[in-house]
């Protein structure tokens, strides 16, 4: 059975059992039984789902790793990770992240004014309070009121004239934000953000910079303030040999600078970068590590330089967010309809006499089986070519080519079904003829912003007929009216789907590993709106469903778009009371939900 490279993405996250996807956690209920109980009152469009578990599970995987790590090779420093804000700042998702953050020594990265006051508000006093970015006036007398409500925050600066800020604010103050620095390393960054690393990185402070740096911290009494060294060398780390190569730099940075007086300076800060397992149909995983392999070499590595240059081993710090939130949010879109479900066979009008070429499709469809079911297939295709070109020369009536496209459609079907291996490379070669389009309930431009923009794939699979071998090579295209609106059949990404009528039931696809930029970066294109989300909290007995926030509603849309929705309204309405038959537009006023939920709608 297709399992949709479930082994490789899903980290025994779901399984599959009577045809359905269920979470392997309590009582295991499966994603379409949730998602059919969300929409039993009404609800048509697309859902996230969130699962706090999943991010629980991360946290404690981090923390665990480390810890192991930590007392194996008996490491003298301490443990701690914040979670970049940038990555996802939904308030359900950051509830979580909190909850379970509880019993370690896990905080926060703030990345501009906005995400600090979220994590000011949010944060106890213990927990790490990182922000990095650049830094205006502003920002940094955030930082410092918020290490005056007794935070543990420290500002990574990013350049000498944020240090220079820093340094005139302090004249006024007596309790200061901790302070960090932020490495340009000249190894390079790996990834599609290598801009986050190298020399001629965005981000951080040169050689020359540190030392004027240590100059400047040592001359304003402000040396016992610098605790941390940072770097982030880039997203979706595949291989962890440029971060090695980077740890060798800093862990020697790390020592000079103690040599060179920084008396506090006790933590080194990896920022993020730990890959998330996208692919879906791939031989092996992308990464060429483990988070096992991760935290021992951190640890391994940073001991050892300390060992040679008889430093104190440094406390860890890092930063990840996309392997932390990317699984727990799960999109399930409905798919409205196939593009080619007009060729049935009841649809057939078979004449007494038809075409030879007609006639012989007819004798492939009835006796195509296993053995012949490549061959018949190439044979249906040549036929249903020379029968368009018979048309075009007007030998054949639109009969006779309706009937030859419906006979095709019916050969492609059943030869999928009955071919093994539906990746042969035969199969793949003509797979562009015999795509059948999906037209899926969701924007791509909201949802999955980063498969537009970089190409990225995410795991995508029905929720249900998993016990049933899927017959259709799918192309799916999305509701906003954009060409790029399409995740096209692509021969080394295969997705094959069931055939179903939409009609009778309901087909659900899930796009799995959504929780991690994806959902702040989307856009309103063609007037989108995020989709419904809800919290799925799962016990053993079920599970419950909690902190649900619909969609947006059309008027808030329109108005953040800087419309006058009440004038937008009214001259609607106007228009509708002066048109020719009022009374029946009036009918289809009531008949018609959504412009009825519009014009009642009021501002809040
Ligand atoms: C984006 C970013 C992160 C998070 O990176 P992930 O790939 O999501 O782990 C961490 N630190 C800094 C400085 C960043 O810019």
């Amino acid at each position: 059975m297709q399992r949709y490279g479930l082994d490789f993405w899903g980290d025994d996250n779901f399984f599959i059992k009577d045809g359905l996807v269920k979470l392997n956690y309590l009582s295991s209920p499966s994603l379409y039984n949730i998602v059919s109980d969300i929409r039993k009152d009404g609800l048509k469009g697309p859902i996230i789902l969130r699962f706090p578990h999943l991010v629980k599970k991360q946290i404690d995987k981090i923390f665990s790793e480390f810890s192991r790590a930590f007392t194996e090779l008996d490491y003298g420093g301490k443990f701690s990770a914040v979670y970049p804000l940038k990555v996802n700042q939904n308030p359900n998702l950051l509830n979580s992240i909190l909850e379970a953050s509880n019993s370690y020594e896990y905080g926060l990265e703030a990345g501009s004014k906005a995400e600090l006051l979220i994590a000011m508000a949010s944060l106890n006093n213990n927990s790490p309070l990182t922000v990095n970015g650049f830094k205006d006036k502003e920002l940094i007398s955030l930082g410092f009121l918020s290490a005056n409500m007794g935070q543990n925050i420290t500002l990574t600066i990013e350049g000498i004239n944020e240090l220079e800020t820093i340094i005139e604010m302090a004249k006024e103050y007596t309790v200061l934000p901790k302070i960090g620095l932020r490495i340009r390393l000249h190894s390079l960054g790996v990834g599609l953000w290598a801009k986050s690393g190298g020399i001629n990185s965005k981000f951080g402070l040169s050689a020359t910079e540190l030392i004027t740096a240590m100059e400047l911290l040592k001359k304003h009494s402000l040396i016992e303030k610098f605790t941390m060294i940072h770097f982030h060398i880039g997203s979706q780390i595949t291989s962890i040999s440029p971060l090695k190569k980077a740890l060798r730099e800093v862990g020697n940075i790390y020592a000079d600078l103690i040599k060179m007086g920084a008396i506090n300076l006790n933590t080194i800060n990896l920022g993020g970068g730990l890959v998330v397992e996208y692919g879906q149909n791939i031989k092996s995983k992308v990464a060429n590590y483990s988070l096992n392999e991760y935290a021992n070499d951190i640890v391994f590595m940073l001991q050892s330089i300390s060992k040679d240059k008889k430093v104190k081993e440094a406390n860890i710090m890092i930063e990840s967010g996309r392997f932390v939130t990317a699984s727990h949010a799960v999109l399930v879109a409905p798919v409205y309809e196939l593009f080619s479900h007009d060729y049935q066979e009841n649809l057939l009008k078979l004449k007494d006499k038809n075409p030879p070429l007609v006639d012989e499709l007819k004798e492939l469809y009835d006796y195509i089986e296993p053995s012949n079911a490549l061959e018949f297939l190439h044979d249906s295709l040549d036929h249903l070519n020379s029968l368009l070109t018979l048309f075009d020369l007007g030998y054949i009536d639109i009969y006779d080519r309706s009937n030859s496209e419906i006979l095709t459609h019916l050969i492609i079907q059943k030869a999928i079904f009955l071919l093994d291996d539906m990746n042969s490379n035969e199969l793949l070669k003509i797979e562009n003829q015999i795509q059948e389009k999906y037209l899926v309930n969701f924007s791509i431009f909201q949802s999955l912003p980063d498969f537009w923009g970089l190409k990225q794939t995410f795991p995508v699979m029905p929720l249900s007929k998993l016990d049933k071998k899927p017959t259709r090579s799918a192309s799916l295209w999305d509701i906003t009216c954009d060409s790029d609106g399409e995740i096209s059949f692509d021969k080394k990404n295969p997705l094959y789907l069931h055939n179903i009528d939409v009609k009778k039931e309901d087909y659900f696809l899930g796009f799995f590993l959504v929780g991690a930029y994806q959902e702040v970066l989307g856009m309103k294109h063609n007037l989108f709106e995020k989709p419904t989300e809800v919290s799925v909290y799962i016990d053993d007995k079920g599970y419950k469903l909690k902190d649900m926030i619909e969609s947006n509603s059309i008027y808030t849309t329109l108005n953040s778009l800087g419309y006058d929705v009440k004038k937008l309204k009214n001259k609607l309405k106007n228009n509708i009371k002066n048109s020719n038959d009022f009374k029946k537009l009036n009918e289809l006023f009531k008949d018609n939900s959504y412009l009825r939920t519009f014009i009642n709608q009021e501002e809040k």
